[in-house]
């Protein structure tokens, strides 16, 4: 028996599934989750002592890479001073600072401690700004396990949502109205019969969390115009594309600014944190300026902004998003040309340093032709690349993340265990 299966027998007896966050427990893919003991650059090291060139990146928090020694020593620096003081201290304002350049559409900025608190809390405020109840979100989208974003669609155009996890209220899923990915006609019909009780449209600018889906040319421009025509705010969950496609997010790389924008992952430098923040007028009704309550002991933690502070620096050295782009382009060129010639379906969809290899002729553009890639296939690929040392996310349905600290050696290695792993993958049968 391996550590981490001994690990995870343990963790299973007194956690809900042996895990903190559902996907972390291989469900989607079979077999025992690897229990992490250290990482460090491209790498994460399993308790067992194998080294594997790591992909999931904390689900997108280590642009950077692991472990960078400039983030550590802030950190340290950080905790010699206290690990929180429930009082304003100046890393939040220097962040705050350091977001509000590089980010034009937000005015003003709050900080709380996860992309799922900073969702919540935008939400409430945008129902209070525009005394309106309800959301247009799209299916496959996630915006963490707030109720409200908790729902899918059923079948047909924009329906009225249905509560995906038990615990969700039937009249909450009500105010969630769904639509597909990058689909105009959809977003047209929910706003033309909802839309004066609209109270926003939430999106993520770059769809991460159905694998990467990007946007159709001038699908975001559309939800702008869409939005403004009926009164309701337009909300970018930059949650994962915050700093992670460009230098000033995706509303930087699509040249369009938000009302609204959640921010969170990145922000933190691998520390727990979220933000939101907005045009001053929006963001003036937030307590104590005004009447919406929100609140957090931990936010702003001082650890978390000094973490922040170091990874936005190190990111705005010249070339940092060159090098990511061209890694990237190189992993997921290869990928294809590998697929290509060993004759297996494979769209590899790419934004920046955020890329999904899909196992279906594709193409992909929501989550339904998402759903047409070969999740067994997936589950093949993903087992047989970890065998020879490549941690990729453990489902079909999640975005690879390149860092920083993946060099063009870490990419060839990769291209070279994909290969056999491709044609591991291609067997109909499962080996076993
Ligand atoms: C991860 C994520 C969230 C939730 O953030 P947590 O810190 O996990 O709560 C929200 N929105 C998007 C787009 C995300 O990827």
């Amino acid at each position: 028996m391996s550590r981490s299966q001994e690990l995870y027998a343990r963790a299973r007896r007194i956690m809900p599934g042996g895990v903190s966050s559902p996907v972390r427990a291989f469900g989607a893919v079979g077999g025992t989750p690897l229990f992490i003991d250290k990482a460090k650059g491209a790498y994460v090291w399993d308790v067992d002592g194998r080294a594997y060139i790591d992909y999931v990146g904390s689900w997108g928090p280590m642009i950077l890479g692991h472990s960078h020694p400039d983030v550590v020593s802030s950190i340290r620096e950080a905790a010699a001073r206290g690990a929180s003081y429930g009082a304003p201290c100046i890393r939040e304002v220097e962040l705050a600072e350091r977001i509000l350049r590089r980010m034009p559409s937000i005015d003003r900025i709050r900080f709380v401690s996860s992309g799922t608190e900073a969702v919540m809390s935008v939400l409430r405020l945008a129902r209070a700004f525009t005394g309106r109840s309800k959301i247009l979100k799209f299916e496959g989208g996630y915006h963490g396990h707030a109720d409200a974003l908790l729902v899918s669609a059923g079948s047909g155009l924009a329906t009225l949502g249905i509560p995906q996890s038990p615990g969700v209220t039937a009249a909450t899923a009500a105010d969630t109205l769904v639509a597909p990915y990058n689909d105009f006609s959809a977003v047209e019909a929910a706003c033309s019969v909802h839309g004066h009780d609209l109270a926003a449209i939430i999106v993520e600018p770059v769809a991460g969390n159905m694998g990467c889906v990007p946007p159709a040319p001038r699908f975001l421009e559309t939800l702008a115009q869409v939005a403004r025509r009926v009164g309701a705010l337009l909300i970018f969950d930059e949650v994962i594309t915050g700093f992670r496609v460009g230098p000033g997010g995706a509303q930087g790389i699509f040249d369009i600014h938000p009302d609204l924008t959640c921010l969170g992952k990145i922000i933190g430098g691998g520390l727990p944190v979220g933000a939101y923040g907005g045009r001053s007028e929006i963001m003036a009704r937030v307590a104590p300026d005004g009447p919406v309550y929100q609140a957090g002991t931990l936010s702003g933690n001082p650890l978390a902004m000094a973490s922040g502070c170091t990874t936005l620096d190190v990111l705005m050295l010249p070339e940092a998003y060159d090098t990511l782009e061209q890694r990237a382009r190189e992993l997921a060129g290869g990928l294809a040309e590998a697929a290509r010639s060993l004759d297996v379906a494979l769209t590899v969809n790419r934004v920046g340093s955020m890329l999904t290899p899909f196992f279906t002729a594709g193409p992909v553009t929501d989550f339904q032709s998402a759903k047409t890639s070969d999740t067994s296939r997936y589950a093949r690929f993903f087992h047989a690349m970890r065998e020879r040392g490549v941690y990729l996310p453990p489902s079909q349905f999640e975005t690879w993340f390149v860092s920083r600290a993946h060099d063009a050696g870490a990419i060839r290695t990769t291209l070279t265990a994909a290969i056999e792993s491709l044609e591991i993958a291609r067997r109909a049968a499962d080996p076993n």
